[in-house]
């Protein structure tokens, strides 16, 4: 082989060329198959060859591939706007489109801080999220998350913000408390966060429904959101909900807190959106707050070249049609039961697995030396990159992440299968991972 001019994520890594998608399935230029367990990362909604989004990206590119959003709109970007607010929650109204997960929590950020400007309430710039939260890697996304990890060498370029606990049962629920009564002390903590900044100076919170890439597919207990909603309009702080990765039906529901019975000021959504067809994210506002700046300044001071892209904006529309005509969350339900049905079958009493949890086809595992006292694996013996190697190995695409290193919090595993992934295809998973985990644990 050739020198490679790619800079990789892994500079030692010898990655195998992908040259195809077939359903659930990723094959490489020597013809191995590989089920693809997480979706990438959790994006690969609709597996890897679905008819209608790549007929829909063809159209689009013959009929017009781009149009700058400075001077047009475009029709695949007003259909898909459209069809997301006729099915989101409370009074989102509006959407903004960007091209990632990232680009999308920036754009959050900043609407929230234009909107208390425009509302002549400028001392509000804090920004409060939670540790063991992921919301990007841009300099604003990285420093609103909480993933020690991913942070740590940047930390001197970060923006200062607060971080309050998360709410994760597993590890962080005494025994002597109901889940009720801790969901609603640790969502005092933003109560007693806004208070210590003073609430005059808090734009915003900032959380992830379900939290995914730094604790393993993690949801509130019930109440955690209710009360922080209450609290953020106790205070006039807007709530901000980061489902990059948890939303579009990934747990069985369109948006992920429907299932909280809450609704966000602004919603981040992107992965699941353009299910890998296309790069493309969005952010969507409630109607107060795009009249506040319609009736403002009339301008939202941010943007990108490539928002509402009409190839991208094409790709999500049929990515989202499909979805709801197909009742693929409904079937998401269905097999996420089925799932984690098979996961607890097959790692219930593993002596290594303390928690099998998730929602819908969003679903994790943490590992830990010790179920009794939940005491994680050292770090150094760097579980999580060495079961990554030994499911690929085994043709699985899955998504293990190292444990914080305060040790508490231990190695866990994202799984994020495609929403069209058969009752069979979901054992071969299982059964892969777990010879997989067998060489490593
Ligand atoms: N927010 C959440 C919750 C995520 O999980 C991710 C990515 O994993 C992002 C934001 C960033 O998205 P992207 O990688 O598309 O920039």
């Amino acid at each position: 082989m050739t020198q490679s001019h790619v800079f990789p994520r892994h500079c030692h890594s010898d990655l195998p060329t992908a040259v195809g998608g077939e359903g659930c399935y990723l094959i490489d230029a020597d013809g191995k198959r590989y089920l693809d367990g997480s979706g990438g990362a959790a994006v690969s909604c609709l597996g890897h060859s679905n008819q209608r989004v790549r007929d829909a990206i063809k159209a689009q590119v013959d009929q017009l591939a781009f149009a700058h959003t400075g001077f047009f709109t475009s029709e695949p970007a007003e259909a898909l706007a459209d069809l997301l607010i006729a099915n989101a929650p409370g009074d989102l109204d509006r959407v903004y489109f960007v091209s990632g997960g990232s680009e999308a929590v920036e754009s959050a950020i900043k609407l929230a801080r234009q909107y208390h400007v425009e509302r002549g309430d400028t001392g509000r710039r804090h920004l409060i999220a939670r540790r063991q939260s992921y919301h990007g890697n841009t300099i604003g996304a990285l420093s609103a998350g909480g993933n020690a990890l991913r942070r740590a060498q940047f930390a001197p370029l970060l923006v200062e913000m607060s971080h309050i606990a998360p709410c994760y049962e597993y590890a962080e629920r005494p025994e002597d408390e109901s889940p009720e009564a801790y969901g609603q002390r640790v969502a005092n903590e933003l109560e007693a966060e806004i208070l210590r900044l003073g609430p005059e100076t808090v734009m915003a919170f900032i959380a992830e429904p379900v939290v995914g890439a730094t604790l393993g597919a993690v949801p509130a207990v019930p109440g955690y959101f209710r009360r922080v909603r209450e609290i953020c309009d106790q205070y006039g702080v807007l709530l901000i909900l980061d489902e990059v990765m948890c939303g579009m039906g990934r747990t069985g529901h369109l948006f992920a807190c429907d299932a909280e019975v809450i609704a966000p000021d602004i919603l981040c959504i992107a992965k699941g959106l353009g299910a890998g067809y296309q790069p493309v994210g969005a952010m969507l506002a409630s109607k107060r707050i795009y009249d506040t700046i319609a009736a403002g300044s009339g301008f939202f001071q941010h943007g990108h070249t490539y928002l509402g892209h009409p190839v991208a904006a094409a790709a999500g529309l049929a990515v989202v049609s499909e979805m709801l005509e197909k009742d693929l969350v409904n079937q998401v339900q269905a097999r996420g039961a089925y799932l984690q049905a098979a996961l607890e079958a097959r790692f219930g009493q593993h002596a290594h697995v303390g928690d099998i949890r998730g929602r819908g086809l969003f679903r994790g595992l943490e590992f830990v030396a010790d179920r009794t006292t939940k005491q994680p694996f050292d770090p150094a013996l760097g579980l999580a990159g060495k079961l990554k190697k030994a499911a690929f190995a085994e043709g699985l695409i899955c998504y293990p992440m190292p444990g914080t290193r305060d040790g508490r919090h231990g190695d866990h595993l994202l799984l994020a299968p495609p929403f069209i992934a058969t009752e069979a295809e979901l054992d071969e998973l299982v059964t892969r991972l777990s010879r997989a985990l067998d060489t490593v644990l």
